[in-house]
C-alpha cells in the first residue's frame, strides 16, 4: 500500500472504497498518475466533469469571478446567481429556483417545498421507488429505495412509502388523495440505469391529475445535458412540478438547485429555507460556462451523438459475448452494461489497460464519460472493454 493509502485508511471513517489510481493531474478526458501513466476517463466524476478537466471556458469563469468576490451571502442579490436560476428555469420549463451545493441538498429542498405546500392541501406521505438512489440526508434517504443505502438508519421520516419501479399495479394501490409527491429517476442511476417505461409514466400522470400529487424529478445524475437532452423527463414526454439538479451543473464545483413550479412559490416565504454556500459565486460563474458550452455550443448534441455510437459499438461486444453481457441500456452518455460475470475483474481489467470505468450494483459496468468525448475515445474505451472481458473467463 502507498503512503498515502496508508495514511487516507487512518485519517478518514472508512466511508469510501477508494479506486486503486492515485491522480497526479487531469487534461481533457484523461487521468495522469504521477508515474506517467495516462488513463481515459469513462467514469467522469460520477457524472460532475461534464466537460472533462482544465475546459478553458470553466477556468476563465472561475478566474473572474474569484477576483470580483469568492463568497458574499445569501442576504445580497448577485448577477452570476441570477443569471444561472434565469438559464435553468428556462431550459427545465419550471418557474422558480433554488440554489444549494449538490443533489441530496436539492432532494431536502425539494421535500420541504413539497411538506409546506402541503399543509394547505391536507397531503403528506411521499413515495419514492424501488432501485432509486436520492441522497445521504435523512429525508432523501427516506425516498431512496435501496436496503444497502438505508440499512442502519431507520427510522427515517414517517409516512414514506417505496413502491416498485414500472409497477403500475403498485403505483395504482400505493397512491390516494393524501399522497404528497412521487420521487421518479428517470433513468435510474445508482440502481443500474434503468430506465422508467412508458405505461409507469403514462400512470404517473393520469394518477397525478387524479390525487393532485407533486411529480419530484431527480435529474441530479441525468441532467444538463447528460442523456443528450437537458433533463431526462424531457425524453420521456412528461412535466415534473419539481426538478433536482446538482453534479455536473457546476463545472466540478459543488452547485445544485431545485426547480419548481409557480403554484409551489408561495410555500417557500422569506426564512423558510436557506443554505450558507448554496449558489456560491465561483460555482455560479463555472456552471454558467458549463450551460453555455452544453446549450450554446454543441456539447449536449455531442452526447446524444457519441452517446449513441457508443452504445453501439459495446452492444456489438455484447454480441460477441452473449453469456457475460445480459444488456446494454441508457441514454446519451449515460451507459450501462449488466454483466453476468463478476464486474470487478472487468474494472481492474480495463484498468490495466488504461481506462477508468464505475461499477454499480455489483454487476453493472456504468459509463459516464465527460460529455466532450469524441468517436475516438469511444472506440479507445470499447477496445479496453472488449480486451478486459476476452481475458475474463
Ligand atoms: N440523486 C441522484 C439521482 C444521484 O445519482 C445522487 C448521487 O449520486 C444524488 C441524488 C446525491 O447527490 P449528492 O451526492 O450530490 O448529494
Amino acid at each position: 500500500m502507498s503512503d498515502l493509502r496508508e495514511r487516507e485508511a487512518r485519517a478518514f471513517f472508512p466511508t469510501y472504497r477508494r479506486l486503486p489510481l492515485e491522480v497526479e493531474r487531469a487534461e481533457g478526458v484523461y487521468l495522469y498518475t504521477g508515474d506517467g501513466k495516462r488513463y481515459l476517463d469513462m467514469f467522469g466524476g460520477l457524472a460532475v466533469n461534464a466537460l472533462g478537466y482544465g475546459h478553458p471556458a470553466v477556468l476563465k469563469a472561475i478566474d473572474r469571478q474569484m477576483h470580483r468576490y469568492i463568497h458574499l451571502s445569501n442576504f445580497f442579490v448577485q448577477d452570476v446567481q441570477v443569471e444561472i436560476a434565469e438559464r435553468l428555469v428556462a431550459a427545465s420549463g419550471l418557474d422558480r429556483c433554488f440554489l444549494c451545493n449538490s443533489g441530496t441538498e436539492g432532494m431536502e429542498a425539494a421535500l420541504k417545498l413539497a411538506r409546506r405546500w402541503g399543509k394547505t392541501t391536507g397531503k403528506s406521505s411521499l413515495v419514492g421507488l424501488t432501485g432509486a438512489f436520492h441522497g445521504r440526508t435523512l429525508g432523501a434517504l427516506s425516498v431512496t429505495g435501496r436496503e444497502k443505502y438505508r440499512e442502519g438508519f431507520e427510522p427515517l421520516l414517517p409516512g414514506t412509502s417505496i413502491l416498485g419501479f414500472n409497477d403500475v399495479a403498485a403505483l395504482r394501490d400505493g397512491v390516494n388523495d393524501r399522497t404528497l409527491a412521487v420521487v421518479v429517476e428517470c433513468l435510474q442511476g445508482e440502481g443500474g440505469v434503468h430506465p422508467v417505461s412508458g405505461p409507469f409514466v403514462a400512470a404517473l400522470q393520469e394518477l397525478r391529475d387524479r390525487h393532485g400529487f407533486l411529480l419530484i424529478a431527480d435529474e441530479t445524475q441525468t441532467g444538463i445535458g447528460r442523456t443528450g437532452k437537458m433533463f431526462g423527463y424531457q425524453h420521456f414526454g412528461f412535466m415534473p412540478d419539481i426538478v433536482v439538479a446538482a453534479k455536473a451543473m457546476g463545472g466540478g464545483l459543488p452547485l445544485g438547485a431545485m426547480l419548481g413550479s409557480e403554484k409551489l412559490a408561495r410555500a417557500f416565504p422569506p426564512g423558510s429555507h436557506g443554505s450558507t454556500f448554496g449558489g456560491n459565486p465561483v460555482a455560479c460563474a463555472a456552471g454558467l460556462a458549463v450551460l453555455g458550452e452544453i446549450l450554446d455550443h454543441g456539447v449536449m448534441e455531442n452526447a446524444a451523438s457519441v452517446g449513441g455510437y457508443l452504445k453501439e459499438q459495446l452492444q456489438k461486444v455484447a454480441d460477441e459475448h452473449p453469456r457475460k453481457i445480459r444488456e446494454v441500456r441508457g441514454l446519451g452518455l449515460m451507459l450501462g452494461v449488466e454483466l453476468t460475470v463478476g464486474g470487478e475483474a472487468v474494472v481492474a481489467g480495463m484498468l490495466e489497460r488504461g481506462v477508468v470505468v464505475n461499477l454499480t450494483n455489483l454487476n453493472v459496468l456504468r459509463w459516464l464519460p465527460p460529455l466532450v468525448i469524441s468517436r475516438r475515445h469511444a472506440d479507445e474505451a470499447v477496445e479496453a472493454f472488449r480486451g478486459a472481458l476476452g481475458s475474463n473467463s
